[in-house]
């Protein structure tokens, strides 16, 4: 059986015919055979898309804001209705522990619960013009938009996407990774049985560089959001700077963690383990550097070492899994390439980085000590389970070395003292960051990055500003 696309709502194969094979990461093997979408189908999905948007306003665009958000309401019921079948795909077709996919799956469900409240709470407004008359501003959908999504969290980073699109009353046309496709295709599904209308609704697995060039590149396409590489977020920027198409990109990170000798010690080596080495280290907001000030650098690495020797690696779909394989034996080999690329620089790998017996993409999780910020291990994205470790003497050099990167999108500060906290948060170079803690997303409040981690932020109501145009209507009271 392949799994077909979507247009317009209605699962079917791709026009060319084409399939590829989606591979399980775990074993290695063929999981499904899904429909590759061609330019063909870029073509019919946009001109359906375009004329639902022009001409079908009685449906979508034009339904009033209240009814969208029911529609919303429904979507994140029939997730949660369907977590088994999601999570099951996203642990099979993207690594990760069962856990953490039914976690993802209850992200998920209330991302579109968010949305779904905020349809009618974004509106315009009435400005104090000095002319006699009535200054409106009005908040319109933007369009078809076409949202691309990378293979590390196909289902969630799908969701952060769709459903503030949707409530803002626009067609979607959703790009997953090659590597990931099936939960898009599921959320796809779910949309239409909510009662999204049909024309509303277009799922493109294929190749990002033939379809989704052919996305950016098409003037149908009114706004792109993509998350992915910065390479590839570069290159969406010249693809779709003819047609002047609405960007927003999420991209890399090489974020820090600074762990001050006055925090306490215990819990952030406790914590930090899993915030480099979840989803093996494939998260955009992974802490791939850990800053640790010298008096606490060696009862830190002692700490954080023993709780990621035992962090539980196997097969996703044992409950007690929290850490599975990479997402291809590509990923795994950077990974390799990097400890390498570090050990020639003069680190030291402590521990990890080892193949584990059996079949699948497995790697131990790797930490490296004695790091310079200057090396490659600490400069570059690795997204894998490898983590630098750099000791620093006074707060301003942690500072520095944060914020020397050309990336800026998440980090964490562990610090006993809140006079400390406040100045060094304030100095610090990233779109999220997180004190004493080490989550990064909370679907409540804006996420995205400084520098070249990206450009927009997604989440919270601000998000709503990106997926729609601002319209200012001056009405004369002049006869
Ligand atoms: P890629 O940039 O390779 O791919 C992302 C998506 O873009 C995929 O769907 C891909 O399709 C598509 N794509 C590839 N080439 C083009 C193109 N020329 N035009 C349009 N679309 C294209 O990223 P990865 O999938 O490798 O994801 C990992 C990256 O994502 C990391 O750098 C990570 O930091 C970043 N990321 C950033 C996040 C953030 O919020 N800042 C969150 C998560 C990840 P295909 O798969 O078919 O190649």
């Amino acid at each position: 059986m392949t799994e077909q696309l979507i247009i317009a709502g209605e699962r079917r194969d791709a026009a060319e015919g084409a399939t590829f094979t989606v591979t399980e990461p775990a074993t290695g093997k063929p999981l499904e055979e899904v429909a590759k979408a061609s330019a063909v189908d870029v073509d019919l999905a946009l001109a359906a898309a375009t004329k639902a948007f022009d001409d079908g306003r009685g449906t979508w665009a034009r339904t009033n804001a209240t009814e969208r958000g029911r529609v919303l309401l429904k979507v994140s019921q029939l997730i949660r209705e369907r977590e088994d079948l999601l999570a099951t795909a996203e642990a099979r077709g993207a690594g990760h522990p069962i856990g953490d996919a039914r976690w993802e799956v209850g992200a998920a469900a209330g991302t579109f619960e968010y949305y779904a409240g905020a349809a009618n709470k974004h509106f315009g407004s009435v400005v104090p013009v000095q002319d006699a008359g009535l200054d409106v501003v009005l908040r319109e959908p933007v369009g078809p938009v076409s949202l691309i999504v990378p293979w590390n969290f196909p289902l969630l980073i799908a969701c952060w996407k769709l459903a503030p699109a949707l409530a803002c009353g626009n067609p979607v046309i959703l790009k997953p990774a090659s590597l990931t496709p099936l939960t898009a295709l599921l959320l796809g599904d779910i949309l239409v049985d909510a009662g999204v209308p049909a024309d509303q609704v277009y799922v493109l697995p294929g190749p990002g560089g033939i379809i989704g060039d052919a996305l950016t590149a098409d003037h149908r396409t009114a706004k792109i959001s993509f998350t992915g590489e910065t390479t590839t977020g570069a290159s969406i920027l010249k693809s779709s700077a003819d047609h002047i198409a609405r960007v927003s990109l999420e991209l890399g990170g090489k974020s820090a963690a600074i762990v001050f000798a006055d925090a306490n010690v215990q819990k952030a080596a406790a914590d930090g383990p899993m915030s480099v080495f979840g989803n093996a280290g494939q998260d955009c907001c992974a802490r791939s550097r850990f800053l640790v000030e010298r008096p606490v650098y060696d009862e830190f690495l002692e700490a954080f070492e023993a709780t990621t020797r035992a962090i539980t690696i196997g097969d996703p779909l044992d409950a007690g899994t929290e850490m599975g394989p990479l997402i291809s034996t590509g990923q795994r080999q950077t990974s390799l390439d990097y400890l390498e690329i570090g050990t020639s620089e003069g680190a030291r790998v402590v521990s990890g980085g080892d193949i584990p017996d059996g079949d699948g993409f497995y790697l131990t999780p790797a930490i490296v000590a004695d790091v310079t910020n200057d090396m490659r291990i600490a400069r570059e994205e690795i997204f894998g389970p490898v983590v630098s470790v750099i000791p620093f003497d006074t707060e301003e050099e942690a500072i520095r070395i944060s914020n020397d990167s050309d990336y800026g999108l998440s980090g964490s500060l562990w610090t006993g003292n809140a006079t400390r906290a406040i100045r060094v948060a304030k100095s610090l170079r990233t779109g999220v960051l997180s004190v004493n803690t080490n989550r990064s997303v909370r679907f409540e409040a804006p996420f995205g990055g400084y520098k070249k981690s990206g450009m927009g932020r997604e989440l919270g109501m601000g998000a709503m500003d990106a997926y729609t145009e601002v319209k200012n209507v001056f009405f004369s009271e002049e006869d």
